[in-house]
């Protein structure tokens, strides 16, 4: 965790007597991979996924070689720099978090530079997502931990990539975690979440297994 992460957090104002629910932005809230596709379209390259991540999946759209490491770096910036703040909601998301905010707190957690911090809050407050959001970088278990160490009510944990349920898991037991995704591109390649309790197939799903939850 870094300080940036540290100081965010320490300015959250959550009641521990009340359930928190800690949700991951992109894959989750916002598609990225759809967007990130169109993005390398517009800059002649494309995304060949073969796997969950996105090492070696950016190829030049003319020969169809992968693209150097430099190139697929800056295509990354690039995309996250001008268009963090343009992300599509996920379908349901709005409705779904405004649901489940009438049992829990809501908090979101993103692996998204502290640079752009600010663009994903414009970013989710224009689609309707006004939620505090804390900006992490690498495994968010310590992040997560860190939220929690006052905490005495129920909390939960949502996020699409395994390993980071995995590490959140790990540094919480207590925590309810939740492997959830809303990307198709990536779902026939998505490992299994060690740790996650809940899998949901659909915001739907996921707001009734919560509540249920919540309720038992
Ligand atoms: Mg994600």
């Amino acid at each position: 965790m870094t300080p940036n992460t540290k100081k965010q957090i320490s300015g959250l104002n959550i009641d521990p007597t009340l359930p928190l629910m800690i949700f991951d932005a992109d894959e989750v809230l916002v598609h990225f991979a759809e967007p990130f596709s169109n993005y390398l379209k517009k800059h002649n390259h494309r995304l060949h996924l073969t796997g969950y991540r996105l090492d070696n999946a950016i190829k030049k759209s003319e020969t169809d070689d992968v693209a150097d490491p430099e190139t697929a770096k800056d295509l990354v910036w690039g995309f996250i720099n001008e268009e963090t703040k343009n992300q599509p909601a996920a379908k349901g998301a709005p409705e779904a978090l405004k649901k489940l905010q009438e049992y829990a707190q809501i908090i979101i957690l993103s692996n998204v530079p502290h640079s752009v911090h600010d663009d994903r809050v414009l970013n989710l407050k224009s689609i309707g997502m006004d939620y505090p959001l804390i900006s992490n970088e690498g495994m968010k278990g310590p992040a997560v931990k860190e939220i929690l160490k006052d905490h005495k009510a129920e909390s939960f944990f949502i996020d699409d990539n395994p390993y980071q349920v995995e590490s959140v898991y790990n540094d919480n037991q207590d925590t309810v975690c939740v492997h959830f995704s809303v990307c198709d591109l990536v779902k026939p390649y998505m490992p299994k979440a060690v740790g996650a309790s809940i899998e949901p197939t659909s915001w739907d799903d996921l707001v009734s297994k919560l509540i249920d939850r919540l309720k038992g």
